[in-house]
């Protein structure tokens, strides 16, 4: 029997996101997933693994509204950006009809998300300066229900320009919902969209407790949008999207401890990357070091170097870039420990560039 067969067409032609994970590798310095270097700890402080968690556990929500400055109502937490990012698909986009629309080089879970769902993928390519080329998204509304922007972006690090974002809005409103993904938003906080909540129903914001909050295994996100969305969201999300220990630590890292915690390893980060930044170019190989907002940096190196290969073969595993439109020889390095961005600077130091 042929149970391939049996699967949903665009499953069966489905391309799955090769995470960092799924790509594998073996090493002692990990910098391709974004991740924080460290393990924060935590203790859990209840014991109710008998009871079924709360959908939206209250003190989860209120706490991130407070930190994230919106209401209550304006939040829905999830596992992870990348559950957001589907939850929205779900909502708002019809199989076989409707779009989503994106513009790479950028994330590539809401290409994946869409095709698992049998919706479009519209992709409208960043301009050299790796901003949104409006006149080419105005151009290819047709049917988008949902307008995904990275902002700082992912790999390419750069902010998106706040007036284009509102032009964007502009643009879409009564056709799309654009949602910006701030991942990264808090390695520069002063940038976020959060504030526009009020000027737009149709605007949405994707964040999580993967990066600054060093909490990546932890499988923690949330969506801010105006109540009308959320609670769309809530009609489709899973009854207990996260578990009880899950809904501890996540409350625990909002606390303000937590986010005091979290703010002083963003200074740290920066200070590395601003290390890694000033030496790189000194490298034989380098031939780009792009400017970022946020915990990791890519990097465009000579072809002749076969840089991430070489690093990956010491244990050195970073995030290889070149498939991705424009970025032929770049290589994304998470921003890791001190040691450890010595360690890649010391492997490119050693690598031939002709
Ligand atoms: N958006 C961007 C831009 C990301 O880089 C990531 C993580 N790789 C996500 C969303 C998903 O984050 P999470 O771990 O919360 O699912």
């Amino acid at each position: 029997m042929n149970i391939e067969a049996l699967a949903r067409k665009n499953v069966r032609e489905l391309t799955p996101y090769l995470s960092a994970r799924r790509l594998g590798g073996k090493g002692d310095v990990w910098l391709n997933a974004n991740e924080y270097p460290l393990a924060p700890e935590f203790q859990l402080t209840s014991q109710n693994l008998n009871r079924y968690p709360e959908c939206q556990p209250a003190q989860v929500i209120e706490r991130y509204a407070a930190y994230a400055g919106v209401n209550k109502e304006q939040v829905v937490v999830c596992r992870g950006a990348d559950e957001a990012i589907e939850l929205l698909i779900r909502a708002f986009c019809e199989p076989g009809k409707d779009a989503i629309l994106y513009c790479p080089p950028t994330y590539g879970m809401y290409g994946v998300s869409a095709e698992t769902f049998g919706v479009e993928r519209r992709t409208v390519p960043a301009k050299q300066d790796w901003q949104l080329d409006l006149p080419a998204i105005a151009a290819n509304l047709d049917n988008v229900k949902l307008i995904y922007a990275c902002s700082p972006n992912n790999p390419t690090g750069n902010l998106l320009n706040p007036d284009d974002l509102r032009q964007l809005l502009e643009m879409a409103q009564g056709k799309a919902l654009v949602a910006v993904d701030e991942a990264y938003i808090e390695f520069c906080p002063q940038a976020s969209v959060a504030g526009w909540l009020k000027d737009y129903p149709h605007l949405v914001i994707l964040r999580t407790l993967s990066k600054a909050f060093a909490l990546a295994g932890l499988r923690c996100g949330f969506a801010l949008a105006n109540p009308d969305v959320i609670n769309l969201l809530l009609k489709v999300i899973a009854p207990y999207p996260l578990s009880a220990p899950v809904a501890d630590i996540a409350a625990q890292a909002l606390s303000s401890e937590g986010i005091a915690v979290m703010r002083q390893r963003v200074s740290e980060l920066a200070a590395n990357r601003s290390w890694l930044q000033q030496v790189l170019p000194e490298c034989a190989c380098v031939e780009q070091v792009f400017p970022s907002e946020s915990n990791y940096l890519l990097v465009r190196v000579t072809a002749a170097s076969n840089a991430f290969k070489s690093l990956w073969d010491q244990g050195i595993i970073l995030r290889d870039q070149n498939k991705q439109p424009s970025l032929a020889n770049c290589i994304r390095i998470t921003i890791g420990t001190r040691s450890e961005c010595q360690r890649v600077v010391d492997a490119l130091n050693c690598l031939p560039t002709a």
